[in-house]
């Protein structure tokens, strides 16, 4: 076992902190309350390599490994803890690789070089108003095959991305049932490539969200929506593996912002207590304040730990075909589970550390709570559904009748 960090990645790991400190960090309450990140962020992004990084370089990708990306979030949450900006990066950095992996080479060609430019966006829709966590049951929207095109029917809601696609171009995973008996199970689903921008029969809505504002959360319904074959992103009713695949990489690199963000927040929270006197001491001196300070430092190097074993099984399944899908499903499933509540609770504990001023807008930790809640609720999968992944891959699946009561 090596704790160690490659000079690769130490290198890595300054050339982003260097960035996203300098250029993200100081602006985090005007990204807080704008529309959209600074166009000069994403094209700074860009020039560093942080859009879609584990994109080959012959799509203008990094070509990263998943530790390099890992590295990268939890910077980007360290610096962001509002967590748009790292929104931005991990939707892309996991659904591009899915893309990457699995796209038509035309359809990478027009989109992946325009992405890792900044662009174009590039996100997920499994999500429907019948619920995210039962995929099988609530995925509703159809896709019929019609002469060379596809023709879709149905609505996707809670969608990040929804305003950066229509405004910027890009295109959004989607997943459709392609297969109308019920009784194919997970083989029912195909994933394709749909650009909202400029596509026919797409009626977008917006969602007012309580966080991380600089990135938008919408839907949108799908009225006889046609596409051309080519937009067919991997196998035919296959989509649930690979949206699988995706959800997997994306939970990782949840797990790493939540680090990041947390740390953040616990360097925030440590000035403060060593500044603030109460009783003639400073009240870092207390241990009614020490005490959480090290559970939480405590908890928080765990999952760490975790996230890191979870991208080093990235990289040892796809580099070196030496870990498996489940193997990395459990790992990313613990990170995903741990880091977003684990976030929260250092976060309020860290507004309890600065007594009033933590419930005024001067004090960053407000925004920090807003945005790391859209984790711990469940977005890209709520802790029950971690849960579920968790026990399924301890007992096998026989033991899970909610998600697993098809014949496949
Ligand atoms: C800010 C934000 C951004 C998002 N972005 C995207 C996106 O880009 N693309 C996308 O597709 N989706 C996105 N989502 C949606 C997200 O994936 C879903 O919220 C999530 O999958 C849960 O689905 P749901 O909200 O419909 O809750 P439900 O599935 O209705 O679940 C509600 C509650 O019931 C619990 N529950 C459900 N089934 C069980 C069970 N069998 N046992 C125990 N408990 C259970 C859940 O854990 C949860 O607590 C986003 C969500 C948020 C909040």
């Amino acid at each position: 076992m090596d704790f160690g960090w490659t000079e690769e990645q130490r290198l890595w790991r300054r050339a982003v902190r260097d960035f996203a400190q300098n250029e993200i960090a100081p602006r985090v309450r005007e990204i807080d309350e704008e529309e959209f990140i600074p166009r000069e962020i994403v094209a700074g992004m860009a020039d560093v390599g942080l859009l879609a990084p584990t994109v080959g370089e012959e799509y203008g990708g990094a070509g990263a490994d998943w530790m390099m990306a890992t590295i990268a979030a939890e910077e980007l949450g360290r610096a962001d803890i509002s967590l748009a900006v790292p929104v931005l990066y991990l939707v892309e950095a996991a659904w591009g690789f899915i893309f990457y992996r699995y796209g038509s080479s035309g359809l990478k060609q027009e989109y992946l070089p325009r992405v890792t430019r900044g662009e174009a966006f590039l996100g997920i829709a499994t999500t429907e108003p019948g619920g995210g966590s039962d995929i099988l049951g609530a995925c509703r929207t159809r896709g019929q095959r019609d002469g060379d095109r596809w023709v879709f029917n149905g609505e996707k809601v809670y969608i990040s991305g929804v305003r950066e696609s229509l405004d910027w171009g890009g295109i959004h995973l989607m997943l459709a049932r392609t297969d109308p008996d019920e009784d194919a199970g997970h083989r029912a689903f195909t994933f394709f490539a749909l650009p909202l921008k400029g596509t026919g029969g797409v009626i977008p809505t917006y969602f007012d969200d309580m966080g991380r504002m600089g990135i938008s959360t919408g839907g949108f319904a799908l009225d006889e929506v046609r596409l051309p074959l080519e937009h067919q992103v991997g196998e035919l009713n296959k989509g649930f593996y690979h949206a699988m695949e995706g959800f997997s990489a994306a939970r990782t690199l949840i797990g790493a912002t939540c680090v990041g963000a947390s740390e953040a927040a616990l360097a925030m929270g440590m000035d403060q207590i060593k500044l603030r006197e109460a009783f003639g001491r400073p009240i870092a001196s207390f241990e009614g304040v020490q005490f959480p300070l090290a559970n939480l430092y405590t908890d928080l190097e765990g999952v760490r730990l975790s996230t890191y074993k979870a991208a080093w099984l990235m990289d040892q399944m796809y580099r070196h075909g030496a870990a498996t899908h489940h193997d990395i499903a459990l790992a990313a499933a613990m990170a995903k589970l741990k880091a977003p509540r684990l976030g929260f609770s250092i976060m309020n504990e860290v507004a309890d550390w600065h007594g009033a001023m933590a419930y005024t807008k001067e004090c960053p930790i407000e925004m920090g709570i807003r945005g790391i809640r859209s984790y711990s609720i469940g977005a890209e999968g709520t802790p029950n559904v971690m849960r579920m992944i968790i026990a399924r891959e301890l007992l096998g699946k026989d033991f899970l009748p909610t998600l697993y009561t098809n014949k496949s």
